[in-house]
């Protein structure tokens, strides 16, 4: 085959390619160009999914009647003048492409009317043919309205998803702008139902009960954050309001919906150890940066941003996240002598009359109280879930609980037990005041000594030297990460310095590895760690602490004696998050009594 140049038909096909990959993306590209153009009422018309019709209407600035060609021209845009504005990006469109490309993919009617004139124009592009305009009667503002969306790209059209995901995405879409701009009123009607409305009223959380009803709107926790120039606001859930998937976890960066794995982690390593594996917070965070520190013009579709201090940006959003969550931290209750523990079966039964929550700040000095309620922070989903694994049939929680409690039903700490004894050298049965608790002795143990090694960092954790220094040897990626990492081991109570390419001469072990042998003592500390991509220095020091934690808790299988067992039930009543060990996993099952009385019949099933 001959090289050949495109014909422009095709190669603007290519490019719409980029931008419009599905009826969704044309409602993103639109709602944009509705709120850069400072709209306050935008309607959106949906039908076919979007296939059929994308319609947008807003009350913004308009389009100049000598502007409507070029405002469908390819690479014509009234946000960027030239390549240093590319830095400065106050606008949430700038790559002039929008409109040009679905004009090339789709029939496209422009119809626009400034303030200051006395008519509308409207204007008619098909498959990236444009008409000539035409004066119109129209209210003040643009209505975008796009036909039969890729008409001519039947390939495209092969791979549009079924007609119910595209219209979830439009909906999610909707609801993400609807969040990020309380001041604007929205509306969506989808194949003629209302599905998102808001007031415009500015409060976001109304728009968040709009969105996804009160009760979880009301559990939210707000986060308002401003620390060197990044601030953070927004709402994440507590812990006891979980998902399966970070879906409903929702990032902006300055007004932009962005899909950053790593800025997500960030805010996931804030819920680090508090909620069970494979459930995920839910959550809408805005980050605002200055212009300069991000680079907004990385993906055709804008769905990406680099920063240019990423780390200092994720501990930033971190640090705010976790300070909120912390705010609205369990309360530790003690002596509360008739603690209920709801099943999911009487999740709305009243709470203890003696519980008498205060909120103990615990995370360092630095503290700005969010606002917004006394949520404590709860844990009956990993309640509910562990008694779910045990009670064959009962949901496990993939969906999200309907019927949540009183925020305030629960003691999050662990109430105080009566030790029975071990069982299958494994558990620690153990009664407590409503029925009966197996205590998983391993996963229990690494809670205890990893709650005390990050208590202890900062000073030194007690090391055990060996005699003679040893050298280990490890492979090449395992050795660079170790390296990395030595000023933070010496808090732990490694004695250890590099020693030639890939060697390192290990002088002493923490106390809690002394049985160890030194080369093993390494490499548990990186085993794992190639996989691992978390930015956060103190989030590395973290698992290296939880993996140290793992090796040298007891295992099952090990025989421990009354006072040792004990010993585990007081240390882990201590703990500030005794329901799950570093990794995530519960280290207890409740059955309650209520439980028991129906396993045995006493007590018909409700
Ligand atoms: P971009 O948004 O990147 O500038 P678009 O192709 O989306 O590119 O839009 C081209 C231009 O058309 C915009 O720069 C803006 O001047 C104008 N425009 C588009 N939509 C609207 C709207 N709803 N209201 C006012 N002006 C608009
Ligand atoms: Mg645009």
């Amino acid at each position: 085959m001959t090289i050949r140049i495109l014909s422009s038909e095709v190669a603007s096909q290519i490019a719409a390619g980029e931008v419009i990959e599905r009826p969704a993306s044309v409602v993103k590209e639109l709602l944009e160009n509705s709120l850069d153009a400072g709209a306050h009422h935008i309607t959106i018309t949906i039908e076919g999914a979007g296939q059929r019709l994308v319609e947008i209407a807003d009350d913004g600035q308009g389009i100049p009647a000598d502007e409507m060609e070029l405002a469908v021209a390819r690479h014509a845009t009234s946000k960027l003048q030239n390549a240093q504005d590319l830095f400065q990006i106050a606008t949430l469109g700038f790559r002039g492409e929008a409109l040009a490309s679905i004009g090339s993919v789709a029939y496209l009617t422009l119809t626009s009317r400034p303030m200051d004139a006395p008519l509308g124009m409207r204007l008619r592009v098909e498959g990236g043919l444009v008409g000539s305009p035409e004066p119109v009667g129209a209210p003040v503002g643009t209505v975008v309205r796009v036909e039969d969306l890729f008409y001519n790209v039947p390939a495209r059209r092969k791979f549009l998803k079924h007609e119910m995901t595209e219209r979830r995405q439009i909906d999610a879409l909707a609801t993400q702008y609807a969040l990020a701009y309380p001041h604007v009123r929205f509306e969506l009607r989808q194949e003629g139902k209302l599905s998102v409305q808001t007031s415009g009223n500015g409060e976001r959380r109304e728009v968040m009960a709009a969105l996804y009803g009160v009760e979880i709107a009301r559990q939210m926790i707000e986060v308002i954050s401003r620390e060197d120039q990044i601030q953070v606001t927004g709402f994440i859930s507590p812990t006891s309001l979980t998902r399966s998937n970070r879906r409903e976890l929702k990032l902006f960066v300055n007004g932009r919906p962005v899909q950053d794995a790593a800025l997500s982690a960030a805010v996931l390593q804030a819920y680090h150890t508090l909620l069970m594996v494979g459930r995920y917070p839910m959550g809408i965070l805005f980050v605002e940066l200055p212009t300069e520190e991000v680079d907004v013009n990385v993906h055709p579709a804008k769905a990406e941003v680099r920063f240019r201090d990423a780390n200092r940006i994720f501990a930033g959003v971190q640090r705010a996240v976790r300070r909120a969550l912390l705010a609205h931290s369990p309360v530790p209750h003690l002596g509360g002598a008739q603690l209920h523990w709801p099943e999911s079966g009487d999740r709305l039964s009243k709470p203890p009359t003696n519980s008498t929550p205060t909120n103990l700040p615990r995370w360092g000095a630095a503290w700005d109280m969010a606002a917004g309620g006394d949520v404590p922070v709860l844990e009956q989903d990993l309640r509910r879930e562990a008694v779910a694994g045990e009670n064959a049939g009962v949901e496990t929680g993939a969906q999200p609980p309907t019927n949540l409690p009183p925020a305030n039903l629960l003691p999050a700490r662990m109430p105080l037990l009566r030790l029975v004894g071990q069982v299958a050298t494994a558990y620690l049965a153990a009664e407590g005041p409503d029925g009966l608790y197996l205590i998983d002795q391993h996963a229990a143990h690494e809670r205890v000594l990893f709650e005390r090694m990050m208590a202890q960092a900062g000073t030194q954790a007690a090391s055990q030297a060996y005699l003679s220094p040893v050298t280990v040897e490890l492979p090449p990626a395992s050795a660079r990460l170790l390296a990395e990492q030595l000023p933070a081991l010496e808090h732990f109570g490694f004695q250890v310095e590099t020693f030639g390419p890939n060697t390192f001469l290990v002088r002493a072990v923490p106390q809690l590895l002394s049985g160890m042998d030194a080369g093993q003592a390494l490499k548990v500390l990186v085993e794992d760690f190639e996989e691992d991509e978390t930015p956060l220095q103190a989030e590395r020091e973290a698992k290296m602490i939880a993996r140290v934690c793992k090796r040298a808790a007891v295992k099952a299988g090990q025989v421990l004696s009354q006072s040792e067992q004990q010993a585990l039930l007081a240390d882990l009543e201590a703990c500030d998050s005794p329901r799950t060990c570093p990794h995530g996993r519960p280290t207890m099952i409740h059955l309650s009594v209520d439980l028991l009385e129906r396993q045995f019949g006493r007590r018909g099933a409700r």
